[in-house]
């Protein structure tokens, strides 16, 4: 397959959501597609960003990827953090129903504030653990009709629904911009 190469394929996504919901264990799951069982151990949260290379419409985009550095429980995520965005993936634990308030409460909001016109997906994680899981499949989706956003229900630990989100996010940026 021949790929056609623009330096404008370079797209920006971030992570968001509290701190234990997964966002660590999804970005590396993602893009070097291992669970890492002890996230402290890796001291990847000094890393800013990723670059993940995927391939749309035989066309090769450069998804910088970028995690928070542990700032997510400060509620004091510089604007360096969301300044450029292309894309901003809601994270929230489907086992933990405070991260999902606090979605609806407060990361959407200074999303939207910090980010005028970047698009946003919902991604519940930890589907693995689904006997433990506290917030409720119809209050997710009506927060997600509410706010249009796409939703998915994902596993950092075994993979599941991962690429499917990832893809979207790309395929809706890519759309856009
Ligand atoms: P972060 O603070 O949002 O970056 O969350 P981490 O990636 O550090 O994960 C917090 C804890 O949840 C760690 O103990 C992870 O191993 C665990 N974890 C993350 N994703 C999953 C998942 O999909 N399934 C399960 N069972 N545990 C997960
Ligand atoms: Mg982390």
């Amino acid at each position: 397959t021949i790929f056609t190469w623009t330096n404008d394929n370079k797209y920006k996504i971030v992570l968001v959501g509290d701190s234990g919901v997964g966002k660590t264990s999804i970005f590396w799951m993602y893009i070097e597609e291992f669970f890492p069982d002890d996230v402290s151990e890796l001291k990847v949260t000094m890393v800013d960003f990723k670059i993940k290379n995927i391939v749309i419409d035989n066309e090769l985009i450069k998804l910088y990827i970028w995690d928070t550095a542990g700032q997510e429980r400060y509620r004091a995520l510089v604007s360096n953090y969301f300044k450029g965005t292309h894309g901003i993936i809601l994270i929230f634990d489907i086992c933990n129903q405070n991260s999902f308030e606090s979605i609806k409460n407060s990361w959407i909001n200074l999303c939207k504030e910090k980010s005028n016109d970047a698009l946003f997906i919902l991604v519940g994680n930890k589907s693995d653990l689904k006997e433990k899981r506290q917030v409720q499949e119809d209050k997710i989706q009506a927060f997600a009709q509410q706010n249009s956003l796409p939703y998915f229900e994902v596993s950092a630990f075994d993979g599941s629904n991962i690429i499917e989100a990832f893809d979207k996010m790309a395929n809706d940026i890519k759309n856009k911009f």
